[in-house]
């Protein structure tokens, strides 16, 4: 886990949005190896193995060869990684594309979640297994993020109108549904859907009556 992206880690349990607190035993450069990461508020655990931080203990396959970089050019065409001030995330079958898109689009930073082919840890590239709860990332702290099959569940969708920034991109399985309140349809291939995060409609802010006091004493 790169040290600078633990900021956007939030605890997976339900309470409110925690931060991590971060030990390690093994680091190489700035990367933890071996280490745990830590909840003020719940004192849940996680650790990091392999420098792969272990938000689930299921076991994962990666066994996979990276995608072709004719694939990969089309998702970072889809999640728009031309600059990439933040994050970008991507889940499962997805984590194939980080081999290609290191040199695609080499100032992008990605989080990878469930990877199922080997990922190389460098100063842009993390990898977390995921909760089935969702995405432990803090409010809008990921500009895209890419779902396949395994994990547009509910929870993943709800935590993905939660993770992506105003207009941050998401592609998921066609069959998905998303609500149009939230995301906006950018294009549908019969295989994925490409969309956009609307803005967050800002809280009202409550009109305040002008303390009644009379501008002149009498
Ligand atoms: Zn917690």
């Amino acid at each position: 886990m790169f040290t600078e992206q633990i900021d956007i880690l939030r605890c997976p349990a339900p309470h409110e949005d925690s931060w991590l607190v971060a030990a390690s035993t093994h680091a190489e450069g700035r990367h933890i190896i071996v280490g745990t990461l830590g909840c003020p508020v719940c004192k849940a655990s996680y650790e990091i193995v392999e420098g792969e931080v272990r938000f689930s203990d299921a076991p994962l396959d990666t066994s996979s060869g990276p995608m072709d970089t004719e694939l990969a050019f089309a998702l970072a065409a889809q999640l728009h990684l031309v600059e990439a001030p933040l994050p970008v995330m991507l889940t499962g079958g997805w984590s194939r594309a980080v081999a290609p898109l290191r040199t695609l689009v080499p100032t992008v930073s990605f989080l990878v979640g469930d990877a199922q082919s080997l990922i190389q840890l460098d100063d842009r590239v993390s990898t977390l297994r995921l909760p089935l709860t969702g995405i432990p990332l803090a409010t809008g702290s990921i500009r895209g993020l890419a779902l396949d099959a395994v994990h547009a569940s509910d929870a993943f969708l709800t935590a993905a109108s939660s993770v992506v920034c105003t207009s941050g991109r998401l592609v998921l399985p066609a069959s998905s549904a998303l609500d149009p309140s939230l995301w906006r349809t950018l294009a549908s291939d019969g295989h994925v859907t490409v969309a956009e995060r609307l803005p967050v409609a800002s809280a009202l802010v409550p009109l305040r009556r002008a303390p009644a006091k009379p501008l002149f004493e009498p």
